[in-house]
């Protein structure tokens, strides 16, 4: 509910100090406010209050909260939206942005390759409720161009794909859905509000799991969603104040303070990145490695336009499939196996039999989510301990 009031900062201090607002006690570190209700001063305040709420004029915290709103507030001026609504985690934060604007015969085309649980909200829950949902290739705008057209009412795609690491024209594709009036939709995680100016490139509305680079040491579950004035405050607020998916004042001034350090914390993770992915590629025992800052990657020049740098995600195939692949994650002694992203320890995943385990053999086929693909999230390590750990790992999958 907060619209960002910004002075002109430069990012890295808007995330120091954008939406701070102090109580009588003049408190340096922000506070929190764990706080349902709010108490009315009289039967007609109360009354006056349920007629036109301010950012000030809290009623409940499902609605809204002075913590919630500080957080959302720091992180639409981050961004450069007008506007930010808060949401309990980053899948909350999806749906609320589709089925808050979406009816019955609307249409809305969608990148194929997708995180499995925004798949499933795209294929399953949407069409549910008659909105037609097309498929395309992300990468290729001729299939964009050709799903797109006149009832369009959105178009839906994560800049960065998840696990494969394609990066999709934002500029381009935008320009296709503009062209029909339909709103361009951004699950923007994996290139974090760090690394891209996505409003900027022509999104409408930015989306985020908190869960992942906001808090980035793997404690709260939170989404946000980005957008114009009119979006958030006349489309998604209206749906997500009933439907009950708001972030809890706990969780907003835990991401409040973690977006203090995002910028470099971001910044070191995505330069180990390259560091590991530069000392990766040629290895025995991979067949590929794909980072966006790689020049071997197909859509580097893309990549290196759109974003400052290449991120803090890579994926790599390991040369014999599960089996290697197993032998490989089960020797690492430093990155440690499991399947959030973006956080300071270093997390290594094998999206075939867990993220994407639903999926078809066809659909991970067309994914390119092959038995050998392992997702590395890069953390804070010390990256010559990581390169370490995974030469180690590798000598284990090749040697067995
Ligand atoms: C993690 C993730 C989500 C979902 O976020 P949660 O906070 O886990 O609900 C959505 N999109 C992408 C790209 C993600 O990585």
């Amino acid at each position: 509910m907060a619209d960002a009031k910004t002075p002109n900062w430069k990012p890295r201090t808007r995330a120091v100090h954008g939406g701070t607002k102090r109580s009588q006690y003049g408190e340096v570190s922000e506070a929190i406010f764990l706080t349902q209700g709010f108490v009315y001063d009289s039967a007609e305040a109360a009354e006056a209050r349920f007629v036109e709420t301010g950012p000030d004029e809290y009623i409940y915290a499902r609605y809204g909260n002075p913590t919630v709103a500080m957080f959302e507030e720091r992180i639409a001026g981050l961004e450069g939206a007008e506007a930010a609504f808060a949401t309990a985690s980053g899948m909350a934060a999806v749906n609320g942005a589709l089925v808050s604007m979406l009816r019955a015969g609307d249409h809305v085309v969608s990148a194929r390759a997708l995180f499995g649980s925004c798949l499933y909200i795209l294929e399953e829950v949407l069409t549910r409720y008659g909105v037609e949902v097309s498929f395309v290739d992300g990468t290729d705008l001729d299939q964009w161009q050709a799903a797109i057209r006149p009832e369009t009412k959105a178009v839906f795609f994560e800049s960065i794909s998840n696990p494969t690491l394609e990066v999709i024209d934002i500029a381009a594709v935008s320009r296709l859905a503009h062209a029909v009036g339909a709103l361009v939709i951004v699950d923007n995680v994996f290139a974090t509000p760090v690394f891209q100016d996505t409003m900027g490139l022509g999104a409408d509305v930015v989306i985020y799991s908190a869960t992942k680079h906001i808090d980035g040491q793997g404690r709260c579950l939170g989404g946000v969603i980005l957008g114009s004035h009119d979006y958030i405050n006349k489309t998604v607020i209206p749906y997500m104040k009933h439907t009950g998916g708001a972030m809890s004042p706990f969780n907003a001034w835990v991401m409040l303070k973690a977006l203090e350090t995002m910028d470099l914390r971001c910044r070191a993770q995505a330069e180990g990145a390259l560091r590991i992915a530069t000392a990766l590629e040629g290895q025995a025992g991979l067949t590929r490695v794909i980072y966006p800052g790689l020049a071997s990657h197909p859509q580097h020049g893309l990549a290196m336009a759109q974003m400052e740098k290449g991120g803090t995600m890579i994926a790599m195939e390991i040369a014999g499939g599960q089996a290697a692949a197993f032998r490989f994650l089960n020797a690492l002694e430093t990155i440690i196996i499991s399947n959030n992203l973006g956080d300071a320890k270093s997390i290594i995943t094998h999206p075939a039999t867990t993220t994407h385990q639903r999926l078809s053999d066809a659909q991970k086929q067309r994914l390119g989510i092959s038995p050998g693909l392992v997702r590395l999230s890069v953390g804070l390590e010390d990256p010559d301990d990581l390169i370490a750990d995974l030469l180690a790992g590798l000598a284990a999958a090749v040697g067995a």
